[in-house]
């Protein structure tokens, strides 16, 4: 996104058209943006060759994993919902991975039959239960396990999962005895070592240290795994005082592990790959001043974009024209929604608005439309994709009478 002569354009569309042509709220996502993220990505680490799994639950559109699937990428799936959306939008089974605490028997079927590339267990419960049914179907079944390494990711609690008191995972103990469990299945195929520490991960210390812990894990069984996966949760900057995460040092770490152990490199980035692609458009409906504070009353809420009620998540907006100087007033934008959380940020300094004016919430490509819900009986909005001069739109606006 930039500006040319004060209007905030999407690749080559003013967003001021956009908001013309297909109303707000809207998503937009930038293609160029998209695949500058996958070609970083995936030169960043090429030197060991990962398969990279896009996490679906970051972005579940399907038009956006078929561009994304073009770029050789697989899917890191998380219920049979999203595994039937990858299939659909064409992701190869044999780059399927699917996470999770809480499989179901029906969930656990449907992924053994078709085949994909990994099933990763979380508990022996689970262990179990697959093997139930590789037996009754006479089938091998490859699964991975998730451990738990204790490893504090340095982020939101909310979106933490690589502490003992996470529900993720197995501890050490319970991985030793599983790994002995399996040596023993007939129908168990036990290929894969899997973490997932949290998401937004922006210091690659915490990786660093997740890594000893495998290290320490794997001398101690004496147990091959083809595939180490190391999750995903590549955090991407959400202001100007933060940077992404170094994919040079973490690159590095991981070049570091590989000596010692020669296993196929699994990522699952979600927000890393989609995060900074998406923008909502949004319209002021009125402008309120009680005492001190103005509060910009938006036609985009929480059911719209749920991170910063869900988690105190920050997202920066822009105008969609820029007018003048920025001037010292307190703005708070929020959401027609009955909850007091229906509220994106609080400035203490920003251009003067006025109602009717057009603003972008800016990097909501990753846990923004995914997240989003029909609370207080709102359509979602349209989700449209821009390469260069071109808009395509990659899911319709509900309408009131979809929801009746
Ligand atoms: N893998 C697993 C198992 C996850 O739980 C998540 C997110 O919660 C991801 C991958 C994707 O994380 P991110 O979008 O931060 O890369």
């Amino acid at each position: 996104m930039k500006y040319l002569n004060n209007r905030l354009k999407i690749e080559k569309i003013n967003v001021d058209n956009i908001a013309k042509m297909f109303g707000t709220p809207s998503y937009c996502y930038s293609y160029s943006q998209l695949k500058k993220n996958i070609l970083d990505f995936q030169k960043s680490f090429k030197s060991f060759s990962p398969l990279v799994c896009f996490s679906v639950k970051s972005n579940s559109n399907i038009n956006l994993i078929k561009e994304i699937q073009k770029f050789g990428l697989g899917a890191d799936v998380v219920s049979k919902g999203e595994l039937m959306l990858a299939l659909k939008a064409g992701i190869n089974p044999k780059k399927i991975v699917f996470s999770g605490v809480g499989k179901t028997i029906e969930e656990l079927n449907y992924a053994i039959d078709e085949n994909i590339l990994l099933i990763n267990a979380e508990s022996k419960s689970e262990i179990k239960e697959i093997e139930k049914i590789a037996n009754k179907k006479k089938k091998k079944v490859k699964i991975g396990i998730r451990l738990n390494p204790n490893t504090d990711a340095k982020t939101l609690n909310q979106i933490s999962t690589g502490k003992k008191e996470n529900k993720f995972g197995v501890n050490n103990k319970t991985f030793v005895e599983i790994v002995k469990y399996c040596k023993n299945s007939k129908n168990i195929d036990l290929k894969c070592l899997s973490v997932h520490i949290g998401s937004q991960i922006l210091d690659h210390k915490p990786y660093q240290k997740m890594l000893k812990v495998l290290e320490k894990i794997i001398n101690k069984i004496n147990y091959h795994f083809e595939f180490i996966d190391l999750g995903g949760g590549m955090g991407i900057p959400y202001d100007n005082k933060h940077k992404k995460l170094s994919y040079k040092n973490y690159n590095f770490a991981i070049k570091k592990f590989l000596k010692k152990n020669n296993s196929k490199i699994i990522f699952e980035p979600g927000r890393a790959i989609v995060g900074n692609t998406g923008t909502l458009i949004a319209k002021i409906i009125y402008i309120k001043k009680s005492g001190s504070k103005n509060f910009i009353i938006l036609d985009a809420a929480m059911n719209d974009l749920m991170r910063p009620a869900l988690y105190g998540a920050t997202h920066k907006i822009l105008p969609s024209k820029k007018r003048g100087n920025v001037i010292k007033k307190t703005y708070e934008f929020v959401g027609p929604i009955c909850e007091s959380t229906d509220k994106f940020v609080t400035l203490k300094k920003f251009q003067n608005l006025k109602e009717k004016d057009i603003v972008v919430i800016c990097d909501v490509g990753a846990y923004g439309m995914s997240l989003s819900s029909n609370y207080n009986i709102r359509p979602k909005p349209v989700e449209l994709l821009i390469k260069g001069s071109k808009i395509k739109i990659i899911k319709k606006r509900q309408k009131h009478k979809d929801l009746m």
